[in-house]
């Protein structure tokens, strides 16, 4: 009998660590659960251990460890806390995958060590890449390690080059659903509220992602992820929006020719793709239907508005710390924002005043990754609490 493939999971009770886990225990005779990892809900984290029965689970939150072992004392599965233990699980050779679907910088740590331990990725977590893509694509490379994505979009583009990854690709179009605030004027976002910032239209996904791409964050975060993991230019890199998010993203060949995914909107599918990859496994999830879909509609991105996008572009251009910066300073505000200490709009304010501030550093070390997301956010912090 074939070994099974041994998958660990970084961030399971989260959106995409959820369906993962759909995904896993849909195929068990192919995918054997081996680690499962949260940052503090430990309510949700010994009810999935109870469920799929992983090897070891691992909670971020020193302080809930006691709760966690006791609630699993009868089960057979190894329980341990805190960012240390969430690195070193991942040195079992039993694990083949790591499914890095945490949050935020917090992913950087544990996938650098991941990649180190020669694990092949499956990478939600986009932030890492924006942070330090230099590092890390350096490193994979260095260790023979093959990094899958999971974001729709660069799964998407990533399904179009399979057969062609010999041909060098011209440019990328990067779709965007424009989320819920799409068309609305500078005037219009300053008036708008947590609730609705956190409806996207197509998808449902984690806060932080959610508001992301309400400012178009998620997009340039995207833009920057699909540098490091293609290969590209700034210039080669497009982002065009379509409300209806059914085709996921386009590449175009140097012949003209373009090629495209599409399908319904469920990140299942790109989940699966990056385990199962180069397999397509059966699946019951709807199926398209044209006749649903009679207009498929294209438009620019409004970049004065939405200046998170422009931002983007700006990092990638500057190399070095500055999209480290950038990421920071985002997550600090979008914390900002989730916590009632800032408006929407404020967003866009406290990424631009922070990327300013970065310094010229041009072949940033893991140290200096870290003190730079560190100074960041201390700017970022100040900044808020102006705005505030
Ligand atoms: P969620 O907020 O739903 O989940 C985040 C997960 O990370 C949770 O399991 C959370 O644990 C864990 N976590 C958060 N902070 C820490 C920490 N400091 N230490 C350890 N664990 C932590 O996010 P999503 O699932 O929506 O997104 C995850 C990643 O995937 C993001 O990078 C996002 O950009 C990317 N992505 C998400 C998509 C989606 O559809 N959701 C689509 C494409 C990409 P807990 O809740 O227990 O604290």
């Amino acid at each position: 009998m074939q070994r099974k493939k041994g998958i660990a999971i970084l961030g399971s009770t989260g959106s995409i660590g959820t369906q993962a886990l759909e995904v896993i225990e849909n195929y068990s005779n192919y995918f054997s659960l081996e680690v499962i990892t949260a940052g503090k809900n430990v309510d949700l984290l010994i009810e999935q251990a109870k469920k799929y029965k992983p090897n070891s689970v691992v909670i971020g939150d020193e302080r809930l460890y006691s709760h966690l072992r006791e609630s699993l004392a009868n089960d057979d599965i190894h329980i341990y806390a805190g960012e240390d233990a969430m690195c070193q699980v991942i040195e079992s050779t039993e694990i083949d995958t790591v499914l890095t679907a945490m949050v935020g910088y917090a992913g950087l740590k544990p996938t650098i060590k991941a990649i180190e331990e020669k694990k092949t990725i499956a990478l939600a977590n986009k932030e890492t890449l924006v942070v330090a893509g230099d590092l890390i694509t350096k490193l994979a490379k260095e260790n023979g390690v093959n990094i899958y994505p999971v974001d729709s979009e660069h799964s998407a583009i990533f399904q179009c080059l399979v057969g062609e990854f010999h041909n060098p690709i011209e440019k990328i179009y990067l779709t965007a659903s424009g989320g819920p605030f799409r068309g609305y004027s500078a005037e219009q976002l300053g008036q708008v509220s947590k609730h609705q910032a956190l409806k996207h239209p197509n998808w449902s996904m984690g806060a932080k992602i959610t508001i992301d791409s309400a400012s178009l964050m998620n997009k340039g975060l995207e833009v920057i992820e699909a540098k490091w993991l293609f290969g590209l230019q700034p210039e080669q890199i497009d982002v065009i929006v379509h409300p209806q998010s059914i085709i996921h993203s386009l590449i175009q060949f140097r012949d003209g020719s373009m090629k495209a995914q599409m399908g319904l909107p469920d990140m299942k599918l790109p989940i699966q793709y990056a385990l199962t990859y180069p397999d397509r496994f059966e699946t019951s999830f709807p199926r398209f239907n044209f006749m649903d879909y009679p207009n498929l509609t294209f438009e620019k991105a409004d970049l004065k508005v939405f200046r998170n996008l422009n931002l983007a572009y700006e990092a990638m251009h500057q190399n070095g710390v500055v999209a480290c910066y950038l990421n920071a300073a985002n997550e600090m505000a979008v914390d900002a924002f989730l916590n009632d200490k800032i408006q929407f709009i404020d967003i866009f304010e406290v990424n631009e005043e922070t990327l300013v501030r970065a310094p010229k550093i041009l072949s940033p070390t893991y140290e200096d990754y870290v003190s730079s997301d560190m100074e960041a956010r201390k700017i970022a912090a100040e900044i808020c609490k102006k705005l505030n």
